[in-house]
């Protein structure tokens, strides 16, 4: 697919001089009529021949070269720079008439850069007699070629005075254009030199792609890395067929691959573009109607790469065609809407696939001949899918990155909401212990105050007489070990009854209470006891203290009774008491009766005596 013509190109006027002596020259030798032959000089490096071609439609295909040579034959004049015949089942005969102007040291090669020809043959002819003969195509096997070049070439040697005649013969079941080119032979050095170096790079440069792509593949298992691995290598596998390379470098004898390749290269390059937007743009997800039609877009094609082998050629790149052009616009259409959707790595996807289609415009115009074929315009799809390569691969890269920012984000929100969730978690064992040891405490109380209550008289909040007698067990074991002495002494209030009587029984309680602290204030050892033992009868157990002590605690009991007035607000009384005192240092643990009988015996006495008085012992004398 090359030829630099657009800028050898004979200018018009030039071209005009040449036709109107090559017709005088022409009709004086009587040789078949050329519309337009031309005549070389030195300085006409590279000559698109398109304007001095004539042509002939041969329909059933069966015309030999004697056939198409005889004057009856209709040939027409080609007005088109690229001959392009378009698909066609007929054979094409093209012919031109080559002079030389002087003797010329170059030999010059004929060029014809379509390289997807199925049949080209090439007569040529030196003033009538046959000098050559060749027969090529992408249907024959390459080694054919008279020379080793991806484009058919064909050497040919002009003389002065001689008339040149090239004939062609071509058929293809592909586009029959016949791009038909004249270059020096040194010419054609530098050209093939500088575009064998456009097509080094761009193959490298999507080798290295695809290659290092599969081992991202490889290494993080992203199906979307091998989806554009496999459309890497059918945009190098389609190109490469269309510029000849894949017939020359991997099958030269094989050739009926070449044309089912084409077919394959571009179904496999529609079904994985379409199945890498999908996955891309996450439309499974996202845009369900979407989604369906990129489907479809994938499974389509599978029919066309199916049958390529099988079915004519034609139709089916002409399907395959359809399909691909559908693809670009669906693919297109999903990326904007995806994009405006809010999904930024879109924006890569629609430039690459910008990229793709302003190529393909461009190479069409200029296979229509809008656009002129220069280096651009000859190397656009190249320029074009290799950007897209780069931007697709970049876009992959983008998505990656703005995944791995977003799950790192999740990561972090997971982390975090579990942080909060064990916080939570301790705070509410902490809060649990709390209630636990709390609730512990509260019935630890309770059951202190159950005990107590038990324990405790609850009008005068001293023990009871079961607490004392408790006590009274422990202390007097204790004095029987010790060998120490106990001493007892029973309070007995004066005329309780009385006070009742006179006052009501609530104000007799109040006494009771007043009475019950006076006699505790009176004792001054945290071993002292007192309990109320009955109504108004109070009982004091008094450890180490013998009867001479035990007396005068008596005594200061009746002085703290005496000097304590109670007072209500309504009644005013003073309370006395009759206290009997007992001590000893036990004998056995079994005789605390005998302590407390004698106590009270005491107790008796002093009543017996006039009240308000300590007793001690039998007939002594009181305080
Ligand atoms: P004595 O000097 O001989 O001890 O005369 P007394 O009236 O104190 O003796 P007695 O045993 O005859 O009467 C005791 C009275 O104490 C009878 C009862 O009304 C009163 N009493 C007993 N327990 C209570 C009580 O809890 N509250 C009140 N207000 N009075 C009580
Ligand atoms: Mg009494
Ligand atoms: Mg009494």
């Amino acid at each position: 697919m090359s030829s630099h013509t657009g800028l050898f190109r004979l200018n018009s006027k030039y071209s005009h001089l040449v036709r109107r002596a090559l017709l005088a020259f022409l009709f004086c030798h009587a040789f078949p009529v050329y519309a337009d032959a031309l005549s070389l000089t030195s300085d006409l490096t590279r000559v698109q021949l398109g304007p001095y071609v004539d042509y002939m439609e041969d329909p059933s295909g069966t015309l030999t070269i004697d056939q198409a040579r005889a004057p009856s034959s209709r040939w027409l004049n080609s007005d088109q720079d690229i001959l392009n015949f378009g698909y066609s089942a007929s054979a094409y005969w093209l012919r031109v008439g080559l002079t030389q102007a002087e003797a010329l040291p170059e030999t010059y090669l004929l060029e014809i850069a379509y390289p997807v020809l199925d049949h080209v043959e090439v007569y040529i002819f030196e003033n009538g007699a046959q000098v050559a003969y060749h027969s090529m195509g992408d249907q024959q096997p390459y080694f054919q070629r008279p020379i080793d070049h991806t484009h058919f070439l064909v050497p040919i040697a002009l003389h002065p005075t001689v008339m040149t005649s090239v004939y062609l013969r071509v058929l293809s079941t592909s586009a029959v254009q016949v791009p038909l080119n004249l270059t020096q032979e040194l010419t054609m050095v530098e050209i093939n030199y500088n575009q064998g170096m456009i097509k080094a790079l761009y193959y490298g440069a999507m080798l290295i792609m695809a290659v290092y792509n599969l081992l991202v593949f490889f290494s993080i298992r992203d199906v979307n890395y091998l989806y554009y691995v496999l459309v890497v290598v059918s945009i190098m596998t389609l190109l490469g067929g269309i510029q000849g390379l894949t017939f020359k470098y991997l099958w030269p004898n094989t050739t009926e691959l070449n044309d089912s390749i084409l077919i394959v290269a571009l179904s496999s390059l529609v079904i994985f573009s379409a199945l890498l937007f999908r996955r891309f743009l996450d439309t499974p997800n996202t845009r369900p109607v979407l989604d369906r039609v990129m489907l479809l877009i994938a499974i389509l094609p599978l029919f066309t790469m199916a049958t390529a082998f099988y079915l004519p050629y034609r139709p089916l790149v002409q399907t395959t065609i359809v399909l691909a052009v559908v693809g670009i616009v669906a693919g297109f259409w999903a990326a904007i809407v995806r994009w405006r959707d809010g999904f930024e790595a879109a924006k890569y996807l629609n430039l690459a696939w910008t990229f793709v289609l302003a190529g393909g415009i461009v190479f069409a115009f200029n296979k229509l001949g809008i656009l002129p074929r220069n280096l651009f315009t000859e190397n656009v799809m190249q320029l074009a899918t290799g950007m897209q390569a780069l931007l697709l691969s970049f876009a992959l890269a983008y998505r990656m990155n703005s995944e791995r920012d977003l799950r790192e984000k999740a990561e972090q929100e997971s982390t975090a909401a579990q942080k909060a969730l064990l916080d939570q978690q301790i705070k509410a064992n902490e809060d649990l212990d709390r209630l636990v040891q709390h609730r512990a405490a509260e019935l630890q109380e309770a059951n202190e105050r159950l005990e107590a209550l038990g324990a405790t008289d609850s009008l005068t909040l001293l023990l009871n007489r079961r607490a004392f007698e408790d006590r009274f067990l422990v202390e007097y074991e204790r004095a029987y070990r010790n060998q120490s002495s106990l001493a007892v002494l029973m309070v007995d209030l004066d005329h309780f009854k009385h006070i009742n009587d006179s006052y009501g029984h609530l104000f007799g309680d109040v006494c009771l209470t007043h009475a019950a602290q006076a006699i505790k204030n009176s004792l001054s050892r945290a071993s002292d006891v007192v309990a109320r033992y009955g109504g108004e009868e109070f009982i004091v157990m008094l450890p180490d203290t013998d009867t001479q002590g035990a007396a005068s605690i008596g005594q200061a009991i009746l002085d703290a009774l005496a000097c304590m007035i109670v007072d209500d607000g309504q009644y005013t009384v003073t309370l006395t008491a009759s206290i009997g005192v007992a001590a000893h240092i036990p004998r056995s643990t079994s005789d605390r009766e005998t302590l407390l009988k004698e106590a009270d015996q005491h107790l008796y006495l002093a009543k017996g005596n006039g009240r308000n008085r300590v007793e001690w012992q039998p007939g002594a004398p009181s305080l």
